[in-house]
């Protein structure tokens, strides 16, 4: 039996920016020129779009980890580093992607369009950028930036403008298949239909709208008991739903029993799937008496629904059943389109936060921000340490270590990184 995966937790990492460079023009009889050293090249970024050839997310279940290339360090004669290519990732139509920790959406993979969903780095500047009329000979270039990184909850919610719901085995399948090109099996037995299965329904040459067979919905389902739970996200996207009952209760069952025991399921997964605007198919009633018809005909005309009585395997009823299907779709809106949801504005103080502790006379700070920088600092270079100083102020670093009460020539470990505080 193949597996059905519908959901998928990754992780992607854009490519960091290439360092800049630090080089000089050298020439034959040219004791030092300037400054020459180039910028790096630009990450890659992660970049998914639709495909159609897959309607699975069980590639993801084989490869977890996404990782673009990073961009190359410049190089001497204001050579530029090679911008990394982008990674591009492929997922059905439909996959909605979201960021794991917040639960927001990033994305909606329903079109063409390819989503950039994490950004490569900028690349470094190169001394060539340095060289001021006091500084004539800058020895550092600034280090490419890090790339986004996230990990992702991807699941995939079909398009389809219809969405056939109903417990195992009362037809659903049978239906689609007589009323598209769709060919799911088709079984006297329960879960046939383990993935959803997708079908045009064509009216005429210009009419035709997509209808999904969804797995039977078995109760408890929207709490996982059973199949239900994970395939009820498909008829999210749904404009409407196609209830379909057995009206001869042909399996032991009252069929509006199952009507409400759907509608609770529905209810259960969430409140909008509960709203979204039903018509109910009573199928099998080549095995019904006009009395079982009548009464559940009552019932649910009752609740306002429009019903039909149809035969889905002696293709009986079901012209009627379409027809208003297109009709009540032309009064929807479009197939819901999940729109990404921005994220909290990352404050100045997040961005440069840091901690200063004094441990055994050692003054320790840990300051992420400052690993790219650190990463070029050339601490045997004049100009560089002051740049490097300059970094320290401006955070407030020095700040907060005077407050703690570092003096003259004692140590200062940033990042591991050990040297003797100079006032
Ligand atoms: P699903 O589980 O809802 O997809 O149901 P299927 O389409 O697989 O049908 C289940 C069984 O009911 C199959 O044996 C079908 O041949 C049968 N069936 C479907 N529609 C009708 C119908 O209108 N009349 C009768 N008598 N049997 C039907
Ligand atoms: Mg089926």
């Amino acid at each position: 039996m193949s597996m059905f995966v519908d959901q998928a937790r990754i992780r992607i990492e854009a490519g960091r920016g290439g360092d800049g460079a630090v080089s000089f023009h050298r020439e034959k009889f040219v004791a030092a020129g300037g400054p020459d050293g180039g910028d790096g090249g630009k990450g890659g970024d992660v970049v998914f779009v639709a495909d159609d050839h897959d309607s699975s997310l069980i590639a993801f279940r084989y490869q977890r980890k996404y990782i673009a290339e990073n961009g190359q360090p410049g190089a001497a004669k204001r050579c530029t580093g090679k911008s990394a290519p982008d990674l591009v990732i492929k997922v059905p139509r439909g996959t909605v992607i979201r960021e794991a920790k917040s639960g927001r959406v990033l994305a909606d993979i329903s079109d063409d369009e390819p989503v950039v969903l994490a950004k490569g780095g900028k690349g470094g500047k190169g001394n060539q950028h340095f060289a001021t009329s006091t500084r004539q000979v800058p020895r550092f270039a600034k280090p490419g930036y890090d790339g986004e990184k996230y990990d992702l909850v991807l699941e995939l919610k079909l398009l389809a403008d219809v969405g056939l719901v109903g417990f195992p085995n009362v037809g659903k399948s049978t239906l689609i298949s007589v009323v598209s090109a769709a060919k799911p099996k088709i079984a006297n037995y329960h879960f046939t239909t383990l993935e959803p299965v997708l079908g045009v329904v064509r009216m005429d040459a210009e009419r035709s709208f997509v209808m999904a067979d969804i797995p039977g919905l078995i109760e408890g389902a929207a709490g996982g008991a059973g199949l239900g739970h994970d395939f009820l996200r498909h008829v999210e996207r749904c404009r409407l739903i196609v209830h379909v009952l057995d009206c001869a209760g042909s399996e032991g069952r009252d069929p509006i029993d199952d009507f409400e025991k759907i509608n609770l399921e529905l209810r259960n997964f969430s409140e909008d799937l509960s709203r979204c605007p039903q018509i109910v198919a009573a199928n099998k009633s080549d095995l019904a008496d006009e009395e079982q018809i009548e009464r559940l005909r009552q019932y649910i005309e009752d609740k306002g629904l429009p019903f039909f009585v149809i035969s889905a395997a002696a293709v009986q009823g079901v012209q009627p059943l379409l027809n208003k299907v297109y009709e009540v779709l032309q009064t929807l809106p479009p197939v819901k389109r999940f729109e990404p949801e921005a994220a909290p504005m990352p404050t100045e103080e997040d961005a440069k936060r840091f901690t200063v502790t004094v441990e055994d006379g050692v003054y320790v700070v840990d300051a992420p921000f400052m690993e790219p920088i650190m990463r070029t600092v050339n601490p045997d270079d004049w100009s560089s340490l002051q740049y490097f100083e300059r970094v320290l102020r401006s955070s407030g670093i020095i700040d907060a270590l005077e407050q703690a009460g570092v003096q003259e020539g004692d140590t200062v470990a940033l990042n591991g990184f050990e040297f003797d505080y100079v006032d």
